[in-house]
């Protein structure tokens, strides 16, 4: 008996541009052309050189793989795997890897470009790149992560290296795997060559205040934000969709850096609201204990969607891109919109948030925190000499604070959404870079 062949991700997921489809049928709007679409926008007001643009609208390099995993009932499957290197005029390239079943190679391709913009916009040394395997890690057990890990850096390692790209965690991969993927590095090399990854347990070069880097810096832009706008962020509402890395952290640090009071969070099985305000230990230990945050006692279900247009004061996306699209954002109420989550609005969104008044933190100066620590963590690797944590906050603050007064200067000077000026900075230093390198 000839067995079923088991799909290892839909064609549009492994090299298609969709506009709007999914082999599911639901429609999505693919984030690279929006990534295209934000670029094509900055370009003309900078008036950038056709060849500049053209170069920058696509990634320099990217690898596709495909990853036999022996599983744990002993048969093998086969996975696609995607690293993308989108720029390096600045730096070696820097990015995420990120393990998802809805992973597609346009989802990968925009996030390389976003980061290349992000670190930029902070301006560190670095490049952007992306990596991502289509799989679903909550279905799979530990043996079978740490394999398909280490089969990812066998063929992926080949173009990583510490002067080359130098990956980190993103959506479901954590600093064990980050662990697991610096040591099948180590043995590829004959060397140990851990600083060829970011985001890793302390014990093995990782630095400190790495963990919750991404949402603190995301606070830092929050606190900037309440001052240039005069609101007094004590004691104010916020609410948070994802609750992850970068939504957990977020409810913590709000609550002990700027008083804020989150009254609903949600995860992928749904939402949780009080307006009395979510105990941060009490909301994690439940959801440790269930799996979910849904069900925590004395709040009211919510779903994902509505908790987007609750009337708080600051509203962090920290999920997955294009929530906040043409159709919900009439309807947004927050104040504050501060983008944990890379791509979480459209750019038809971005302009009704606009006129609304809707203080637009985008995601890749609200979430670039989590790669300045990188930056910090390479730094600390290639001297191989260990900063203390209020060393690491400290740099941190004076990194996002001075870019996020370099994008609000720039908004207000040409009379720009807060994307768009973010957009006018970075690219504006990439540019300069390719101009000075003669490549275009
Ligand atoms: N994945 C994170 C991001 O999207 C961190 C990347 C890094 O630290 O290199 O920014």
């Amino acid at each position: 008996m000839v067995e079923k062949k088991e799909p290892i991700g839909t064609q549009e997921q492994i090299e298609r541009r969709p506009t709007a489809a999914a082999g599911d049928g639901r429609v999505r709007p693919n984030p690279f052309e929006i990534a295209q679409k934000q670029l094509d926008l900055a370009a003309e007001i900078l008036e950038l050189e056709p060849a500049i643009h053209a170069l920058l609208r696509e990634p320099l390099r990217e690898l596709h793989v495909t990853l036999p995993v022996r599983m744990d009932d002993g048969k093998v499957k086969v996975f696609k795997g995607f690293r993308v290197q989108y720029n390096d005029a600045r730096g070696p390239t820097k990015g995420g890897i990120r393990f998802h079943p809805e992973e597609t190679i346009d989802t990968v391709r925009a996030l390389a470009a976003w980061m290349t913009w992000k670190c930029a916009v902070v301006d560190i040394p670095l490049g952007g790149a992306k990596g991502g395997v289509i799989c679903n890690p909550k279905t799979m057990s530990k043996g079978e992560l740490e394999r398909l890990s280490r089969a990812y850096i066998r063929q992926v390692g080949r173009i990583l290296g510490i002067e080359k790209d130098v990956p980190a965690p993103d959506v479901y991969t954590d600093p064990q795997i980050m662990a697991w993927m610096a040591d099948e590095f180590s043995f590829l090399q004959g060397y140990n060559e851990f600083g060829v990854i970011t985001g890793k347990p302390l014990a093995l070069g990782g630095s400190q205040g790495r963990n919750d880097a991404t949402a603190r810096g995301g606070i830092y832009c929050v606190r900037e934000a309440g001052k240039v706008l005069g609101l007094n962020l004590n004691g104010a509402t916020a609410a948070i969709q994802g609750y992850g890395n970068a939504g957990t952290y977020a409810h913590q640090l709000g609550r002990d850096l700027l008083g804020l009071k989150t009254v609903a969070v949600s995860d992928s099985k749904g939402g949780i609201l009080n307006w009395d305000g979510l105990n941060y230990e009490a909301v994690m230990e439940h959801k440790k204990a269930t799996g979910s945050v849904v069900g925590f006692p004395g709040a009211q279900f919510i779903t994902n969607e509505a908790l987007l247009e609750l009337p708080v004061t600051v509203l962090f996306p920290a999920a997955l891109e294009n929530v906040i699209t043409a159709e919900n954002a009439p309807r947004i109420q927050a104040k504050i919109l501060a983008e944990l989550a890379n791509g979480p609005t459209t750019p038809e969104a971005d302009d009704i948030l606009y006129k609304k008044g809707v203080y637009v933190i985008p995601d890749f100066l609200c979430n670039a925190g989590g790669v300045t620590v990188s930056y910090f963590e390479m730094v600390q690797n290639a001297y191989d000499y260990y900063w203390d944590l209020e060393t690491v906050h400290e740099r941190l603050d004076k990194k996002m604070t001075a870019a996020f007064h370099a994008v609000h200067a720039m908004a207000q000077k040409y009379k720009v959404h807060n994307r768009l000026a973010a957009y006018l900075v970075a690219v504006n230093r990439v540019a300069e870079a390719v101009r000075l390198r003669g490549w275009a």
